[in-house]
C-alpha cells in the first residue's frame, strides 16, 4: 500500500446522481466512528492528486506534487441524529482540482475524510422561540438538509421555511423529501425556483427567477404564516456569491444584522466561494 492510499481512511457507500453534475456521496469511516457534529458543519474530503478526472470535466494542467491529497471542504446533509454515514451534496466545477476526481469515485472506493468536523452555520446561537429561515442556491442545501433532518420537530411553535434555487427543476436535489416534510409538517414551508425556466421540456409549476426576486415578491408570506421579520426570525445564507450578497443587502435593509462570533445578530453566512 503507498503512503498515500493508507491514509484513504473512508470508503465510499453510495454515489447518487441527482442530475449530470450534481452528486449525492455518503462515506462511512474504515474501522473508526464517525465524530459528533452539530448540523450545519462541513466536513473535508480528500482524494490523491494521482485520481483520474471524470470524462465531463476540463483538462489539466500537470500538477506539481501529484502525490499529494487534494482537500476541500464540504457541508454535512446528513442526519447528526442518525450518525450512520456521512452525506455530502457535490456539484462538479469542470475546471476545478477536486470535484473532477471526486466525480470519478465509485460505490467500494476509499478516500480520506477528516477525522473532525468544523463550523460556526449551525443552529447552536440561535435561541429556540426564534423561526429559521434557510435559503439557498444548488449545494448551499445541504447543511439546511442536516439541521432539518435533525431538529425539525413537525408541528412545534417554531417555524422553518426552506427558498431554494438552481437553474433547472432537475438540479433541486431533495426535492422528494423537502416537498414530503412540507405536507406533512404544517410548521415546514418549503419554496423552490428556477432561473431558467425557457429550458424546461414540459411546463414547471413552481416559482421562477432568482431568489432575491421571489423574496421580494412576497412568496413566503403568501404561502405561509412565516413573516421573516428580524423580531422572531434567524435567516441563513449559502450559496451563490451574488445571492448572498444581494440578500444581505435587502435583509440588512430589513432590520437584520449579520452574525459574526464576538457580535451576535440574526443573520448567518456561509461561503463556499
Ligand atoms: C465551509 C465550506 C463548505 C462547502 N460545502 C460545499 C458543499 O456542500 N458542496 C459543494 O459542492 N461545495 C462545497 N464547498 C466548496 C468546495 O470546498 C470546493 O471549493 C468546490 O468543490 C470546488 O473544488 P475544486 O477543487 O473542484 O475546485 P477548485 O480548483 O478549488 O476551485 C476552482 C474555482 O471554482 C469556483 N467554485 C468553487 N466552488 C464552486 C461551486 N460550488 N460552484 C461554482 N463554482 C465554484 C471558485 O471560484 C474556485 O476558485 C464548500 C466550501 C466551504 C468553504
Amino acid at each position: 500500500m503507498s503512503g498515500q492510499t493508507a491514509q484513504l481512511n473512508a470508503i465510499v457507500a453510495q454515489r447518487i446522481e441527482v442530475s449530470p453534475g450534481l452528486i449525492i456521496l455518503r462515506a462511512v469511516p474504515d474501522g473508526w466512528e464517525l465524530p459528533d457534529f452539530e448540523p450545519g458543519q462541513f466536513a473535508v474530503l480528500g482524494w490523491p492528486g494521482t485520481a483520474p478526472r471524470h470524462e465531463v470535466s476540463d483538462p489539466e494542467e500537470e500538477r506539481a506534487n501529484p502525490d499529494k491529497i487534494i482537500r476541500r471542504a464540504y457541508s454535512i446533509a446528513s442526519s447528526s441524529v442518525a450518525n450512520e454515514h456521512l452525506e455530502l451534496y457535490i456539484v462538479l466545477v469542470p475546471s476545478g482540482v477536486l470535484t473532477p476526481r471526486l466525480f470519478a469515485l465509485s460505490v467500494g472506493d476509499r478516500l480520506w475524510l477528516s477525522p473532525k468536523f468544523s463550523g460556526l452555520f449551525t443552529l447552536d446561537e440561535v435561541p429556540p422561540d426564534q423561526h429559521v429561515l434557510l435559503i439557498s442556491t444548488g449545494t448551499g442545501l445541504a447543511p439546511y438538509m442536516s439541521m432539518l433532518r435533525s431538529h425539525l420537530v413537525c408541528d412545534e411553535p417554531r417555524r422553518f421555511a426552506v427558498i431554494h434555487g438552481a437553474r433547472h427543476s432537475w438540479d433541486l436535489g431533495y426535492r422528494s423529501e423537502l416537498m414530503t416534510l412540507d405536507r406533512m409538517c404544517a410548521n415546514l414551508t418549503y419554496i423552490a425556483t428556477i432561473s431558467r425556466p425557457e429550458e424546461e421540456p414540459a411546463p414547471w409549476a413552481g416559482e421562477t427567477g432568482y431568489i432575491q426576486e421571489v423574496w421580494q415578491r412576497g412568496v413566503l408570506e403568501e404561502s405561509s404564516e412565516f413573516r421573516g421579520s428580524p423580531e422572531d426570525t434567524h435567516v441563513f445564507l449559502c450559496g451563490n456569491p451574488s445571492m448572498i450578497i444581494t440578500m444581505a443587502d435587502l435583509l440588512t435593509g430589513r432590520g437584520f444584522k449579520e452574525h459574526r462570533r464576538n457580535d451576535p445578530g440574526n443573520l448567518h453566512v456561509e461561503r463556499y466561494w
